[in-house]
């Protein structure tokens, strides 16, 4: 019997000790089982050793002893020091490298940046980044590679793995389960590893299965003319088909054709019914359309977009409707011609189902969609087809910046002043705008930033450098700009117009039919208050676990009145007296949407009225087919709010109303201008889309705001120079940045006292580029009975290493306190 030794005369050139590369002696390794007692959490990290034998690097994924299992695991960082209380015996080795290379590179340097810069662990960083159980739903599978088996070799391998190898040969494709050898050979993993080493078999992980693959029916035309034996019907329905480029999702014909009768159509072998995937396709079968002709100042962008280089982002300026998306398209076709990837983050995918469209009608199944409202099974399936390399566009909201794309050859942010791309409730607190530059750099891609409205950030940087400000200055066609109205609605008050609706918008929707005109009505989500107050003796009904009032919540007549907190979700029914004084005229004030729509339908019977808010949309589907409902004509009027302001593009709305622009400008954070210029500008810019002028009326109580002056005037400029001039005296973004330490629990002293602690130290040991401001209450001070404080630093210097200096911070929060670091905020409430 020849002793391993020998082997080595025949084996493959045998891998060399690589520990000069990493002279750390542990690994910490992230593995794929439930923490012991607190079972929210799904990885634990745990310390292993490395085997002189096994090449370890960061990222590479594992298979540790856990227990009396071997499990997966993802090796995440080499430390020097054991951490504390762990003795070196009770340490045990990585039983081997399953796969290297399996995610894109610098993957796991872009993980840790954010997590030293969140001033956050890189766990934390690792759950938002990674599908849920991305390990424990997969296989560790051994596949034979016969052409690497010199002929004859077999006979110096070890019995074990002349037995694996045997097993291998004898399944059709030479492939098993890591987990079938281990059952059928004891100590299969040392024949495995030997085989391993030698080329001879490798070793993969394999995606689980789908379960829940999603099938829906699908219709394809096999026809390209209209037979003499169609009746009428079905001429129609061929002629929807051909229109729709040959092939449609099964019940979306029915619809649009008003028929579910097809089977003579099958019959007489014209279309034909199949079952589809739904994740890989509402592709396929969407209508291919061409590139545009660019007008000359979008060839200009293209141009320009072209010969950036890899990390420099650019900003894309173009009004609404000025053929921004168009530009997208065009630069992502030549990534892709060369073998690359593109990633698309847009604010909120599902309410946005027209920007996916488009990008699907030019680049059919190579789009895919990525964000959280997919099940986790879809999220998994996804991802794990992103690491396979083939050049695709993936568009997806804030967390699709983690796309494990290998070749990403650029990143586009639409709408980058948009306040979702940052996360604000969960840890990490990171802005994807601000990934997206690092993530750029690290992969040496461009990064283009578009928006209408530009967030102060985005345009003071590219003013810097002529070549990173690309404009689209006009709309496609030259279509105007629509008009925009400013009405006082003091001065209606005055004239006894006690409406909701101004004299105004009144004669606006009056004649909207019969100009076969569609309207949007947008009711700020903070615009009215929809608190229940006693006309009485002025109680109001407050939640009793906030600091808040209740909202008032009518579905529809007849149904439950019901009232909700916004903040923890406490529901009761609506009384029908005061608690306080007896009272009957216990009343809502406010207007939302619910009421808005109400109005509408009473003052105007003549209007179909759909609503469009969290309470209509909360269903997966639902944002899509209403807005499908309203673009199909099926409804007048659209009633809704923030979730409107986003990339809708309705040839047939002619007219938008806002119905108080008031609730908007008048916020305590120093950003509220900001966002009501951002939100009024893009409300606005619904209107006058297609090929009949639009009109803007925008009601208010404070017409002189400047804010209000500037959305009329579609003065972009003129705003951000006078909001620039005040963040520059303030030193507040973007000029200084901005740490808020949020603090909260259910003891009230606990909380104010860590937050004191912090306080004391940030002022004892930060620099002088350090302002600290507070601590103070939250606005809110009690939220589902925990009570908040925070501290606010400014400062003038550079935050590289906010984690740093931020972390032995947590040492001084008391027990029950928790403590969260929002590194560049977007509020301060
Ligand atoms: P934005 O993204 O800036 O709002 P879009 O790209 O949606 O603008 O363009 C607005 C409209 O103009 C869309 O219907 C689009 O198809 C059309 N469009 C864009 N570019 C061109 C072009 N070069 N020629 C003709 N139509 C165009
Ligand atoms: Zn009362
Ligand atoms: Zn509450």
């Amino acid at each position: 019997m020849l002793d391993r030794h020998a082997t080595l005369t025949v084996a493959e050139p045998r891998t060399p000790y690589q520990l000069t590369t990493t002279p750390q002696l542990w690994l910490e390794v992230l593995v794929d089982r439930p923490y012991p007692r607190d079972s929210q959490e799904d990885e634990q990290i745990l310390t292993y050793s490395i085997p002189p034998y096994l090449t370890v690097e960061i990222g590479d994924i594992l298979s540790v002893p856990f227990g009396s299992q071997v499990i997966g695991g993802i090796a995440l960082r080499f430390i020097e020091n054991l951490p504390p209380g762990l003795e070196e015996n009770q340490i045990r080795p990585v039983e081997d490298v399953i796969t290297k290379g399996f995610f894109p590179d610098n993957y796991w340097q872009l993980l840790t940046k954010i997590a030293q810069y969140y001033a956050t662990d890189l766990i934390t960083v690792v759950r938002v980044a990674l599908p849920k159980g991305l390990l424990r739903s997969s296989q560790r599978r051994i596949r034979l590679k016969p052409d690497a088996i010199p002929p004859g070799a077999e006979v110096f391998c070890t019995p074990l793995s002349r037995q694996i190898l045997s097993l291998l040969k004898n399944q059709k494709e030479g492939d098993y389960s890591a987990k079938y050898l281990q059952e059928k050979l004891k100590n299969a993993n040392y024949g495995i590893r030997d085989l391993v080493k030698r080329g001879w078999v490798e070793s993969y992980l394999e995606a689980p299965k789908s379960t829940n693959i999603k099938l829906k029916k699908a219709i394809t035309l096999l026809i390209t003319d209209f037979p003499a034996d169609l009746t009428e019907n079905q001429r129609k329905i061929v002629e929807i088909l051909r229109h729709q480029g040959g092939e449609m999702w099964l019940p979306e014909l029915a619809q649009l054709a008003g028929t579910k009768h097809f089977k003579p159509l099958i019959d007489k072998g014209y279309v034909v019914i199949e079952d589809r995937e739904f994740l890989r396709l509402s592709s396929a079968i969407m209508s291919r359309d061409q590139p545009k002709t660019l007008t000359s100042s979008q060839k200009q962008a293209l141009e320009a977009i072209q010969t950036l280089k890899g990390g420099e982002s650019a900003l894309l300026h173009g009004v609404t409707g000025s053929g921004k998306t168009e530009v997208y398209l065009q630069v992502i076709a030549p990534v892709l011609a060369a073998g690359k990837s593109a990633l698309v983050l847009v604010p909120e995918i599902g309410l946005t189902p027209q920007l996916t469209d488009r990008f699907v009608a030019r680049f059919g199944d190579r789009v895919y969609v990525y964000h959280s409202a997919l099940s986790e099974g879809e999220r998994y399936d996804t991802w794990r087809q992103m690491l396979t390399g083939t050049p695709q566009v993936i568009i997806g909201t804030r967390s699709a910046i983690f796309a494990p794309l290998p070749h990403l050859g650029m990143i586009i942010l639409d709408e980058e002043h948009d306040s979702s791309f940052k996360q604000t409730q969960l840890l990490p607190t990171y802005h994807a705008r601000t990934v997206a530059k690092w993530r750029a750099q690290l992969n040496h891609c461009p990064v283009i930033l578009g928006s209408a409205t530009p967030s102060l950030e985005t345009w003071l940087e590219s003013q810097v450098n002529p070549s990173l400000y690309l404009s689209l200055p006009d709309r496609i066609q030259n279509r105007p700009l629509p008009q925009v109205e400013i009405v006082d609605m003091r001065r209606e008050l005055q004239r006894g117009n006690r409406s909701l609706f101004s004299q105004s918008l009144r004669s606006s929707l009056e004649t909207l039919r019969d100009k076969g005109e569609q309207a949007i009505l947008f009711v700020s989500r903070r615009g009215y208050s929809t608190f229940v107050s006693c006309r009485s003796c002025g109680y109001v009904l407050e939640c009793p676990h906030c600091d808040v009032s209740l909202s008032y919540h009518h579905t529809e007549p007849g149904a439950q009145e019901l009232l909700r907190c916004h903040y923890c979700n406490y529901g009761r029914i609506h009384p029908k007296q005061c608690p306080e004084c007896g009272s009957p005229y216990l009343k809502f004030f406010g207007t939302g949407t619910q009421r808005v729509t109400q109005e509408l339908s009473k003052e105007f019977p003549h209007l179909r009225c759909l609503r469009f808010d969290s309470d209509t949309t909360r269903n997966k589907n639902a944002p899509r087919e209403l807005l499908k409902q309203f673009t199909d004509g099926e409804f007048d009027v659209l009633v809704g709010t923030q979730m409107l302001t986003k990339g809708l593009d309705i040839d047939r709305v002619t007219l938008v109303g806002v119905m108080a622009a008031d609730g908007l400008l008048y916020h305590s954070d120093y950003r509220a201008s900001e966002r009501a210029f951002q939100t009024l500008t893009q409300v606005a810019g619904r209107a006058g889309r297609g090929e009949r002028e639009g009109k803007v009326i925008i009601q208010t109580y404070t017409p002189e705001h400047p804010v209000i002056r500037a959305v009329q005037t579609h003065d972009y400029e003129g705003f951000v120079e006078t909001e620039l001039m005040q963040r520059e005296g303030l030193n507040y973004p973007p000029y200084g940045s901005l740490v808020l330490i949020r603090f909260s629990g259910l003891d009230g002293e606990a909380v104010q006292k860590s937050a004191e602690n912090v306080a004391e130290e940030c002022v004892n040991n930060f620099g002088s580029d350090w302002d600290i401001l507070g601590p103070a209450p939250a606005t809110i001070m009690r939220v589902a009975n925990r009570y908040r404080w925070q501290i606010l630093l400014k400062s003038s210097g550079d935050k590289a290493d906010i984690g740093g200096l931020f972390r032995p911070l947590k040492s001084l929060v008391l027990p029950k306190v928790s403590m969260a670091i929002d590194v560049d905020p977007l509020t301060i409430e």
